[in-house]
């Protein structure tokens, strides 16, 4: 055969095999190909030889009620069992829109209304989610996971706050803890004492120096107020930017613009976070980049840009030192 004969009979073959299986009255099967002589199932307008039409999840043949999920056909029960989008807090199957958490977790929209959320990582507090979870008497709600690192006793807080200003004074913010008095309070407690001046209502320090006639600092008090019963990492956060008030008062910065001044407590609490790695830390400071509030938010924000580009040593010269950010952050 000349070459030009040749691929005259390819193409006449080629022409032959896609002619052939296409007759009228026919049917093909969408999953082979193949013509539908018999028997046959038909989906919204499509064609199956019965044990071709199969679960996308197990691969097996449909016969009876089936589920359409994405374009894809499911055993109703592969479905369910498998592919279904499950609420984190009831168990039942999602359909339509829903809500996620910053763990992944979906919710029926619903929850927002009929169930409660943890105050310290925003899970809608559940048997199976969350082990189930607590109210404070102060009406804080708190989840069961959140709950098994609460600190709420005094010799737990002075613990933690032993550990936050070991790692302060790695950043070279040093603070004389013999000098503090350590107090646990509750939420009750903290609005009545402090309302408003107290950070997020989670902390408060009350500094006193006592002046001779002379005018030279003769002893100064501190306390420093922790709300009780917060997750232990709160608590680690919260105390880094208290102590970090302590060392700038020590200093006689008394007056710090406060977006400086909390902005700079703030960034000490989130390099303190630094040596704890994991989820949990990464929501709190998550939610400390997060604030909209124009002093601890956006003063976090200037600060960190400020330290990060002077270094963290011209940062703190400048809290001893100054009351303001330089201008341009
Ligand atoms: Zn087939
Ligand atoms: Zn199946
Ligand atoms: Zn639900
Ligand atoms: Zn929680
Ligand atoms: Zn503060």
């Amino acid at each position: 055969m000349s070459p030009r004969s040749a691929i005259f009979a390819l193409l006449a073959l080629l022409i032959l095999v896609s002619v052939l299986p296409v007759q009228a009255g026919e049917r093909v099967c969408q999953q082979c190909g193949g013509v539908i002589e018999g028997a046959r199932v038909e989906v919204d307008g499509v064609c199956y030889h019965p044990d071709h039409f199969t679960c996308a999840y197990c691969r097996r043949p449909i016969t009876g009620g089936y589920t359409m999920f994405d374009g894809l056909a499911y055993h109703t029960n592969c479905y369910e069992r498998n592919i279904a989008l499950r609420c984190a807090h009831c168990g039942d199957i999602i359909n339509g829109e829903y809500l996620v958490d910053h763990w992944g977790n979906a919710y029926h929209p619903r929850h927002q209304r009929d169930a409660t959320q943890c105050k310290y990582c925003g899970r809608y507090i559940s048997d199976h989610l969350t082990w189930g979870g607590e109210t404070y008497r102060d009406g804080r709600h708190i989840c069961g996971l959140c709950v098994e690192t609460a600190v709420s006793y005094d010799s737990e807080a002075a613990e933690v706050m032993d550990e936050v200003a070991a790692f302060l004074a790695e950043i070279g913010i040093v603070v004389d803890q013999s000098q503090i008095d350590l107090h646990l309070i509750d939420l009750v407690q903290m609005q009545s004492k402090f309302g408003k001046q107290s950070h997020n209502l989670r902390g408060y320090v009350d500094y006193r120096e006592k002046s001779t006639f002379f005018g030279a600092i003769k002893e100064s008090k501190t306390d420093v107020y922790l709300l009780t019963g917060m997750p232990r990492l709160h608590a680690v956060a919260t105390l880094a930017h208290e102590l970090t008030h302590v060392w700038q008062y020590k200093h006689g910065q008394m007056e710090n613009d406060p977006t400086f001044s909390e902005g700079s407590c703030n960034y000490a609490a989130f390099l303190v976070l630094l040596n704890y790695p994991g989820e949990e830390t990464e929501y709190v400071v998550e939610s400390l980049l997060a604030d909209e509030d124009p002093v601890y938010g956006d003063g976090f924000r200037r600060v960190m840009t400020y330290a990060e580009s002077v270094g963290t040593q011209n940062w703190l010269a400048r809290l001893g030192e100054n009351d303001k950010l330089p201008s341009g952050y």
